[in-house]
């Protein structure tokens, strides 16, 4: 039993010998297995040291060869390190530094500058407002600009005024005839002068302008063309042509066509100063009318069929119904005046009578604008043809001629009174006396301007009616002479 009993026990140990045996069996197969991957994976890592071990061999051969290089002794220190020392980290810092201060001092001019623009905002805004204001003045000042303008219109107008009042308001001129005949009895020693050769005796006379038989129509018209410039000025000028039948007063006042007058030459010069005068705009209109036997004809109308009527308003004087031309250029003026003159030939062969028995009163009326000053002028201009001035013979005066006769007389006469009147300074001047002096009112009152062309024959034949003529104008002068101002203040005592 024991036996058995040792036995089973052995049999027990040896079942778990070989129990251990085979796992340690198991245990070593695991391991060779094992093994054998960490061999495989040894074997790079063998090639790896390998290639570390020779990158070291490398390195340090390296190393040896720099320290070999290596500066020894005292200077060792000085040589140029590799690495950031501490003065460049002093120099970075003191970069940092300025670079703060720049970045402070930019803002600051930054913040200036903004300030200064707000600061030039304002005062871009206050020199706006100041523009402003400033357009404002200046139309305060343009419209200041435009009185004193028109103030030194007005001026230079009164003073030429007055350089007209000296020279006088009424200027006489003598024309003597010129084709005349050998036997003369006129002489004229100097321009202002003329002597009357009367059987032995002599008789001066003086006037303004004396013209001897060989002046020419353009020095003749020379001497009125300064007052003429005054009617463009809106003053009344008026030209007359006295003297007795065949003396020259057509001559003087018309003209033959290629040599003309007055006339013509007058609007021609009125027509050229108004075209040079640029900031005023002016109309010239003409009328042309005739007075015979005290009634009036109107000279430009296609068909005349009311009489015409003097009317006057105030100072100023129309004549209602009468034709009104514009005139722009020296053709109008030649075609107006040729018609007109054609339809005074023709009323006259119709009902006999000559030209000379009538006045011829072609009158220009000048209305200027000026676009400046706003000012607006009306001149005009009345040249005046007289009828012829002779007294007739007692044995021609009869029938029409003594009608006409006596006409002429009362109109010539009553221009006389007129010029008489303003002479001796009268409150009544006698304008209402004819239709002549009706006519003139406008021209031979208030700041006016007239000029009396004297037509005179040489001829000894004409003698006395030359003396006559002569006379009317000596005592026209002595008007001008006696009173400068006189029209403008005729109740004043200038003396
Ligand atoms: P009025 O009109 O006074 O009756 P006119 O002008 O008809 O006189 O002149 C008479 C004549 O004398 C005309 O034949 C005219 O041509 C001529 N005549 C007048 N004055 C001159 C002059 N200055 N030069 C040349 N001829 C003139
Ligand atoms: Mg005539």
């Amino acid at each position: 039993m024991e036996k058995d009993r040792i036995i089973e026990d052995l049999e027990q140990k040896l079942q778990d010998k070989e129990k251990e045996m085979d796992d340690l069996v198991q245990k070593n197969n695991y391991l060779s297995e094992e093994y054998r991957y960490l061999s495989e994976d040894l074997q790079p890592l063998y090639g790896r040291v390998a290639e570390l071990e020779a990158d070291k061999e490398e390195a340090s051969e390296k190393i040896r060869a720099l320290l070999a290089t290596r500066p020894t002794g005292p200077d060792a220190d000085l040589a140029p390190k590799p690495s950031v020392n501490s003065s460049q980290l002093l120099q970075v810092g003191t970069l940092i530094r300025d670079l703060n201060i720049a970045n402070k001092s930019l803002r600051s001019t930054v913040k200036h500058m903004f300030s200064e623009m707000g600061h030039q905002m304002e005062q871009l805004l206050k020199a706006a407002l100041r523009m402003k204001e400033a357009q404002q003045n200046s139309t305060t000042d343009f419209e200041e600009l435009r009185s004193l303008y028109r103030r030194e219109a007005m001026e230079r107008k009164a003073l030429y005024n007055k350089l007209q009042e000296l020279c006088g308001n009424i200027r006489v001129f003598c024309r003597c005839r010129g084709d005349s005949a050998a036997d003369t009895c006129l002489d004229v020693p100097s321009d202002e002068e003329v002597i009357v050769n009367q059987k032995g005796s002599k008789k001066t006379f003086f006037f303004d302008k004396v013209y001897p038989s060989s002046a020419t129509q353009e020095e003749v018209f020379n001497e009125a063309r300064a007052i003429i410039t005054s009617c463009v000025d809106g003053y009344n000028v008026c030209i007359l042509a006295y003297g007795q039948t065949g003396s020259g007063k057509t001559y003087t006042m018309m003209g033959p066509k290629g040599n003309p007058g007055v006339n013509i030459r007058s609007i021609r010069e009125l027509l050229h100063i108004c075209k040079q005068r640029e900031t005023i705009t002016y109309v010239l209109k003409i009328s042309m009318l005739e007075i015979y036997n005290e009634s009036l004809n109107d000279l430009l109308a296609l068909n005349q069929t009311s009489q015409l009527e003097i009317q006057t308003r105030g100072k100023a004087v129309t004549v209602h119904g009468l034709t009104q031309i514009e005139v722009n250029t020296e053709d109008d003026i030649l075609n107006i005046v040729e018609l007109g003159e054609q339809n005074r030939t023709t009323a006259s062969t119709k009902i006999n009578i000559e030209s000379s028995r009538s006045h011829l009163i072609v009158t220009l009326h000048v209305d200027g604008t000026d676009s400046a000053s706003g000012v607006t002028s009306h001149g005009s201009l009345m040249l005046c043809d007289l009828a012829g001035s002779e007294r007739i013979s007692k044995t021609e005066a009869t029938g029409q001629r003594l009608v006409e006769a006596a006409a002429i007389n009362k109109s010539l006469t009553s221009l006389g009174q007129v010029f008489s009147a303003l002479k001796c300074n009268a409150l009544h001047v006698p304008f209402r006396n004819s239709k002549l002096t009706r006519l003139l009112q406008p021209s031979l009152s208030g700041d006016a301007k007239a000029c009396v062309f004297l037509n005179v024959s040489p001829d000894m034949n004409n003698l006395a009616e030359t003396l006559s003529t002569l006379q009317f104008g000596s005592s026209i002068r002595q008007v001008e002479l006696g009173r400068a101002t006189q029209h403008t203040s005729p109740g004043r005592d200038t003396q």
